[in-house]
C-alpha cells in the first residue's frame, strides 16, 4: 500500500510526499501514473461515469487496487493511500457537478490520502485542480492537445502556430517540439502552484489565474 504524508496545507490544497514501494514522489506532481501504479494498466470495465445512479454503481463499480477508485454512489476504500477520481475530466467544464461531486467524494475518503485526477490537467486548469485538493496528475490531457495541434498555455489552448510567436522560450519551443512544450508547460504550472501553497497564498494565485476561465471562476464561487 502507498503512504501519503501531507506536509503543508493551504485551504484544500496540499504539499505532500507519496511513498509507493521504492518510489518517493513530492506532490502536487505530474508523472507517468501507470509506472507509479502498474495496476492502472490492467483495469477493464471499471470506468463508470460519475453521473451513474446507485443501481449501476452497485452492479458495475469496482474500486480496484491502488489508486482506489471513488464514485459518488459507492463507499470508498477505508485504507487507501491514494484515490482515483475516474472520469474527473468530464466534470471540469461543469462547475455545479464538479463541486457537488467534490463534496460527496471528499466526505467518503480518508483525508490523508493522495487524490489523483486522471486525464484532466492542463496548464490552464491545473492550479484550479490543485486548489481543490488534487495531488496527482498525468500527461494524458496535454498529450491529447498535442495530437490535436494545440499549444497549451496557462491562459488556454491555442493553435499550434502560437509556438512561433515568441511567448515561450522553453526547450520544446526552441526545438519546435509541441509535445515537449505542452508537457513542460504543465510541469511549470504545477511547480508555480506548489510555490504559492508554500507561501500560503494559493487562493490569491488561483484568483489571478482563473480570470480568463469562466468555469473556474464559477467553481471558486460555488466552493465558497
Ligand atoms: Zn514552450
Amino acid at each position: 500500500m502507498s503512504v501519503f504524508d501531507v506536509r503543508k496545507r493551504d485551504g484544500l490544497a496540499r504539499i505532500g510526499v507519496l511513498k509507493n514501494g521504492e518510489t518517493i514522489l513530492s506532490t502536487p506532481a505530474v508523472c507517468n501514473m501507470q509506472e507509479l501504479f502498474p495496476s492502472l494498466g490492467e483495469r477493464g470495465f471499471t470506468n463508470l461515469p460519475l453521473s451513474a445512479g446507485a443501481s449501476d454503481a452497485e452492479r458495475f463499480f469496482a474500486a480496484g487496487s491502488e489508486p482506489s477508485a471513488v464514485h459518488p454512489q459507492a463507499e470508498a476504500a477505508a485504507d487507501a493511500g491514494a484515490y482515483l477520481f475516474a472520469n474527473w475530466n468530464n466534470t471540469v467544464t461543469d462547475s455545479r457537478r464538479y463541486v457537488e461531486y467534490l463534496e460527496k467524494l471528499y466526505a467518503k475518503i480518508r483525508p490523508d490520502a493522495a487524490r489523483y485526477a486522471p486525464a484532466s490537467a492542463l496548464p490552464s486548469n491545473v492550479a484550479s485542480l490543485i486548489y481543490c485538493g488534487f495531488d496527482l496528475f498525468d500527461y494524458t490531457a496535454v498529450d491529447l492537445c498535442t495530437i490535436q495541434g494545440k499549444f497549451c498555455t496557462t491562459e488556454g489552448e491555442f493553435e499550434a502556430d502560437y509556438m512561433e510567436k515568441g511567448i515561450c522560450g522553453c526547450e520544446g519551443c526552441r526545438a519546435g517540439d509541441l509535445g515537449l512544450h505542452n508537457r513542460l508547460a504543465l510541469e511549470r504550472e504545477i511547480a508555480n502552484a506548489r510555490l504559492w501553497i508554500e507561501r500560503g497564498q494559493i487562493r490569491e494565485y488561483m484568483e489571478m489565474r482563473c480570470r480568463m476561465q469562466p468555469e473556474q471562476v464559477e467553481i471558486l464561487r460555488r466552493l465558497d
